[in-house]
């Protein structure tokens, strides 16, 4: 059985800020490394980060029904791979997956059981901020990636949680908890409880 935790959020509300700590915190926790035609941003790796491929590649992959499921986010191209999603989780493991709005819905109904969490940023103004921290210069991608966010928060009603990323401590405190929470869902837990019943013979 797939433990899938989505975690979205407009660009630049510090959805990958949040899963690094995550993930450095929680060494059973695996990420879903996506394809992407972007090019890599300077602190990035290829394979850790993305797999950054050509559109060439990505199309030829997608032909091929490699992906689980693909979107065009931001004039480019974005998928989790079955590879990706079959290679890292299995029974004992849960995979995190930095997708937008319309990966995660073809997730949910894929994985019903998967967890989706929706980071945003405490408002407009510190979005355009922190995507200017990061950008270092504010570019026409700059520009379309704010003017995006609005239509993406405008799809919450299809995540499980929220997250307001204004503090980031408290921010990361809430989705450790809610990753806490996640893996002590009963579904995934009754083999505690069958053995528990076991030693009573
Ligand atoms: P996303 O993955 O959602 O696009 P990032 O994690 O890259 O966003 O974060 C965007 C920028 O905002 C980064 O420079 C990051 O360091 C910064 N950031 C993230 N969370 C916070 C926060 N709570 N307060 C201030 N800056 C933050
Ligand atoms: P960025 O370029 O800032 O890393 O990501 C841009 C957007 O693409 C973010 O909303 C991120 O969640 C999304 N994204 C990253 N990987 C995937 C993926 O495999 N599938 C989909 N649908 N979206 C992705």
């Amino acid at each position: 059985m797939h433990n899938l935790i989505i975690v979205s959020g407009p660009s630049g509300s510090g959805k990958s800020t949040l899963i690094r700590k995550l993930l450095a915190v929680c060494p059973e926790l695996r990420f879903s490394v996506s394809h992407t035609t972007r090019p890599a941003r300077e602190n990035e790796v290829n394979g850790r980060d993305y797999h950054f491929v050509s559109r060439r590649v990505f199309q030829k992959m997608r032909l091929r029904r490699e992906f689980a499921e693909w979107a065009e986010v931001h004039g480019q191209l974005y998928g989790t791979s079955w590879r990706e999603l079959r290679g890292k989780s299995n029974r004992n493991r849960t995979l995190v997956l930095d997708i937008d709005v319309q990966g995660a819905r073809s997730i949910k109904r894929r994985f019903s059981q998967a967890m989706a969490i929706f980071v945003v940023p405490p408002s407009l103004a510190e979005l355009k901020r922190r995507l200017r921290q990061r950008e270092k210069k504010w570019s026409p991608e700059t520009e379309h990636r704010l003017q995006k966010a609005l239509n993406e928060i405008r799809g919450y009603k299809l995540y499980d949680y929220l997250i307001v990323n204004q503090d980031l401590k408290k921010a990361f405190a809430e989705l450790r908890c809610l990753q806490v929470a996640f893996g002590r869902q009963m579904a995934r837990n009754e083999e505690q409880i069958k053995k528990l019943l076991r030693g009573r013979k």
